[in-house]
């Protein structure tokens, strides 16, 4: 089917207590392979990339590539920005055919981060776009984007009603201390942070952050509310190793369908985990 807008698809996680993975895509084996996935679990999904990959292919490459895979399925698959920060390429998204984008403008202080988001939001709308935007900050390394572990705060359900109602956005990243890449210090994972601020900000919540997080803790934040779940750093880790895995043992066979067809398996069964464990897999 065509590409469709996420809201709906998010609303129904929100009240149906799932959450709809969001898979960071680099190129059309891994746009194939979260696609793949979705049909095998029947799964709503959304696919997403971060500006690097826009900077590399560019909006209406990938736009076209999302349309192809997207349109040879029966499941609803959702075309999303990750971390806008660059208005340019926001626009161009909007403008071309992605389906919401994330304006990222949370390391300003909050009265800017209103204003631009709320620009967005306004462009967005009169589009047919969804906004997601971000409160607080979450902690890591999400292309330029750098914050330290310890400098990540969390975010109050005061803020966030506040931040959502002066904005507009659809959705809301806040921060509840998971933190972008792998973690190399135990998280301080704030459950019940998400949970109240699930209630109160009134939209569906995105937790960012999503690879390396042990399964019982994934269980958690589905539990306490968490609609859109994001996972970037995973997809990378499964794309490469599986190319590597693959040379090592096929040194002196030349043939790169095989190579890249192993390296899609790999992906496709661990995309089809996280569906399974964040409870969108047969929900679509
Ligand atoms: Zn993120």
């Amino acid at each position: 089917m065509p590409l469709v807008h996420p809201v709906a698809m998010l609303q129904a996680a929100r009240e149906g207590r799932y959450c709809v993975g969001a898979f960071n895509v680099v190129d059309y084996l891994t746009i194939e392979a979260v696609v793949e996935a979705a049909e095998a679990q029947r799964a709503p999904v959304i696919l997403q990339t971060s500006s690097g990959t826009v900077k590399r292919f560019g909006v209406p490459i990938l736009v076209q590539m999302a349309e192809m895979a997207a349109g040879a399925s029966p499941v609803p698959v959702a075309l999303h920005l990750d971390h806008g920060t660059d208005r340019e390429v926001i626009r161009q998204a909007i403008h071309e055919g992605y389906n919401s984008v994330m304006i990222d403008a949370s390391a300003h202080p909050l009265q800017e981060n209103i204003a631009r988001t709320r620009d967005v939001v306004e462009e967005s709308h009169s589009h047919g776009v969804a906004v997601e935007g971000e409160i607080g900050v979450v902690a890591g390394t999400e292309d330029d984007i750098v914050v330290q572990q310890d400098d990540a705060i969390y975010t109050t359900p005061e803020e966030a009603l506040q931040f959502r109602e002066s904005t507009g956005i659809d959705f809301l990243a806040a921060a509840i201390g998971t933190a972008h890449g792998f973690y190399k210090v135990q998280p301080r994972l704030d459950i019940d942070c998400l949970r109240k601020l699930a209630e109160t900000a009134g939209c569906p919540m995105v937790v960012h952050g999503g690879t390396g997080l042990p399964s019982d803790v994934v269980t958690k934040l589905v539990a306490a509310g968490g609609a859109k779940f994001n996972v970037s750093t995973q997809i990378k880790q499964t794309y490469i190793d599986g190319l590597y895995e693959y040379v090592d043992s096929h040194r002196t066979e030349y043939h790169p369908l095989k190579l890249l067809n192993h390296a899609r398996k790999e992906l496709v069964e661990m995309i089809g985990q996280y569906m399974t464990l964040l409870g969108s897999a047969g929900k679509a």
